[in-house]
């Protein structure tokens, strides 16, 4: 069986691909004028919203103590298994401290459970996006990384408060 061509005439102007050109300049010179939203990474830095989920830290009151009270939640709950809590006795009035606290931000996803389920506010998802490592042992941040003095933290605490 023949097959069939369809063919389509094109008119005097299309034939010189004018309107086609003009039409493809006039969406250039549209987009040049819009406001750009691109930034200039790392010259130009991102500020994010209070709502951002960065990495997790821990707060860190005015008087240079830990928030956290070893209570093992956010280790337990944390689906990437990326929390490591040891617990020990205090003087202090809360009794119980983290002796030792590591997050292991290879296995991080910032999913913010453990800043959800903490009893005590004291490990919040930071601003922080700049990860670098050179090597496993250095993705493993323990307390002297992590903590992070409430001042600095105050605009996330208040966000998380609208929620609770
Ligand atoms: S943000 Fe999610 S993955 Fe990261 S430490 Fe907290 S619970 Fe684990
Ligand atoms: S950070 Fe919060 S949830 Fe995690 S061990 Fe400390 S007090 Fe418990």
């Amino acid at each position: 069986m023949a097959v069939k061509r369809r063919e389509k005439d094109l008119t005097f102007l299309e034939k010189l691909y004018i309107p086609e050109i003009v039409k493809g300049l006039t969406i250039t010179f549209k987009e040049m004028l819009k406001p750009r939203y691109t930034m200039q990474y790392p010259e130009e830095k991102f500020v994010p919203p209070a709502s951002y989920r960065g990495r997790p830290v821990l707060v860190q009151e005015r008087n240079g103590v830990e928030r956290c009270v070893a209570c093992g939640l956010c280790a337990r709950i944390c689906p990437a298994l990326a929390i490591e809590v040891q617990a020990n006795e205090t003087e202090l009035e809360k009794e119980r401290y983290p002796e030792k606290f590591e997050i292991n931000m290879l296995r991080c996803i910032f999913c913010g459970f453990c800043e959800e389920v903490c009893p005590e506010e004291a490990i919040v998802m930071s601003k922080d996006y700049e990860l670098v490592f050179t090597n496993r042992e250095d993705g493993i941040y323990g307390k002297d990384k992590l903590l992070t003095p409430v001042d600095h933290l105050e605009d996330r605490l208040e966000f998380l408060r609208k929620f609770r």
